[in-house]
């Protein structure tokens, strides 16, 4: 038995009720093969073994009051996996199927992602089981503020910088910013995302949509085409759905499919993306609500579905797993040209199988979506400089940085014999650079 899959039996015998993490695990453990059989000094110094095991989980309670006195009580996590190549950087989710599990696996995605960037930061991810859907504003305030309350131990500047991700958006990026400066009493980049008035970065709103496809665009490169006519459909209405969207028509494309967890709305000559950039950001609707009748847009109860409606390109931008292998039949039968996640491991193993099966280019999450947290990355340099950088400084160093992923992700799969496996070039290009530091630390 090879290496990798020593480790990953290490990995099923301790982690049997994490399946998300252990889907991640698999992925990149396969990917690897390719370095291990080269760089067999790795198995002597136990690397997998250590780059498999977080560094520290935190669990924590939750107290907070609903506006009518009820008393709720959440659960809190914080996974700092990896801190060889900097401070633990990764998003904050509040969503209903928030654990342990799927707080590792978003962890350990991030720290492969976060080494992609090529800037200083290691990988982490926290989150809540909470629900901010359907919960007025005091209410999110509250709750953000218990959550702060404990996670303040755990996080700073120079030691874990947390962002944002499902369910936590600039509102929850202010009130967790405002409580831990209250408890701390300093003002520091302890969180990413913040509003343009108190240390956030232009461009970082944008960010991991404009940037899957800037993404895209050196994708599509490789079958001598461009985003330019060609029909979209981006699952999701969230942050990274959004701004993919906006950028696909700046380059112009038509984007003909857009989801929320309930349903998807079609236009066939393009969805109309000022109503719903409303509809959802401001007036917190569901996506059914946001088009008046008769505007040529339908509504089809049932997310799934969105991959059955025809399309040159895929970006699944809601959550994990959201494509699985009927969906991705489906699309490769309609003639999609290419695949690229904006959301983290929303497709299935058998789904990406299908794409490469059948030529239909595949850019994955821990690459194509980097964009987000590498202009975090910036936030923070602006905010230890205690500068700001205008919106074109941040989106031009934001493309090169996708450009460079690409490039990256794409040499390692030659140099390591999957050439055309971008991802297992994203794994093996990551996981270098780590492997290295760690390396380097010692036995750590
Ligand atoms: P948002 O909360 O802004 O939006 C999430 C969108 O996905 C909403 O439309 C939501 O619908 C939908 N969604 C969430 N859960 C489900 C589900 N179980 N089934 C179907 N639809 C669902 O989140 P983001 O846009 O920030 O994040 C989307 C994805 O991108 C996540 O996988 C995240 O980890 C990833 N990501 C985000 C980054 C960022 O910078 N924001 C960076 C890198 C990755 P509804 O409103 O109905 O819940």
């Amino acid at each position: 038995m090879s290496y990798c899959q020593n480790v990953l039996e290490y990995v099923i015998r301790r982690n049997p009720h994490e399946p998300e993490f252990l889907q991640a695990v698999t992925e990149v453990l396969s990917s690897l093969e390719y370095v291990t059989s080269v760089h067999t000094e790795y198995e002597n110094i136990g690397i997998l073994e250590r780059f498999v095991e977080p560094e520290r989980q935190i669990i924590f309670r939750v107290p907070w009051m609903s506006d009518n006195g009820n008393v709720n009580v959440n659960r809190g996590f914080r996974v700092q996996f990896n801190s060889a190549i900097g401070p633990y950087k990764g998003g904050l989710r509040f969503h209903p199927s928030v654990n342990v599990g799927i707080m590792k696996f978003l962890a350990f995605e991030q720290i492969l992602k976060n080494s992609l960037t090529g800037l200083s930061i290691g990988g982490g991810k926290g989150g809540s089981d909470f629900d901010p859907k359907g919960k007025s504003d005091n209410e999110v305030m509250r709750f953000c503020q218990s959550f702060m309350t404990e996670l303040y131990r755990h996080v700073g500047g120079d030691m874990d910088v947390p962002a944002g991700d499902i369910g936590v958006g600039a509102r929850e990026i202010g009130f967790l910013y405002g409580q831990y400066k209250r408890i701390r009493n300093v003002y520091e980049g302890v969180l990413t995302g913040k509003g343009i008035a108190y240390g956030g970065s232009l461009g970082r709103t944008e960010a991991t949509g404009y940037g899957l496809v800037y993404f895209l665009e050196e994708m599509l490169k490789e079958r001598n085409t461009d985003v330019k006519g060609k029909k979209v459909v981006i699952s999701g209405s969230g942050n990274v759905a959004i701004y993919a969207a906006k950028k696909i028509y700046e380059l112009g494309g038509t984007v003909v499919a857009m989801s929320d967890s309930n349903g998807y709305i079609f236009n066939k000559n393009g969805v109309d993306l000022d109503s719903l950039q409303v509809g959802k950001e401001i007036e917190r609707k569901r996506i059914s609500q946001c088009f008046a009748g008769g505007s040529g847009t339908d509504y089809i109860e049932n997310c799934n579905d969105i991959w059955s409606v025809k399309c040159d390109i895929a970006l699944p931008s809601a959550t994990e797993n959201e494509i699985d292998g009927k969906s991705a039949e489906m699309l490769a039968g309609n003639g999609c040209i290419a695949v690229a996640e904006g959301a983290n491991m929303p497709c299935t193993p058998e789904a990406v199988k299908i794409f490469m099966e059948n030529n239909v280019i595949f850019g994955p999450a821990k690459a194509a979506n980097a964009g987000g947290v590498a202009t975090s990355a910036l936030e923070m340099q602006q905010n230890s400089m205690r500068t700001s950088w205008t919106f074109e400084e941040v989106d031009a160093r934001l493309k090169q940085i996708m450009q460079n992923i690409y490039k990256k992700s794409s040499e390692a799969a030659k140099k390591y014999g999957c050439a055309g496996n971008l991802l297992a070039g994203a794994d093996i290009a990551g996981f270098l650079k780590v492997a290295d530091a760690m390396i380097a630390q010692g036995i750590v």
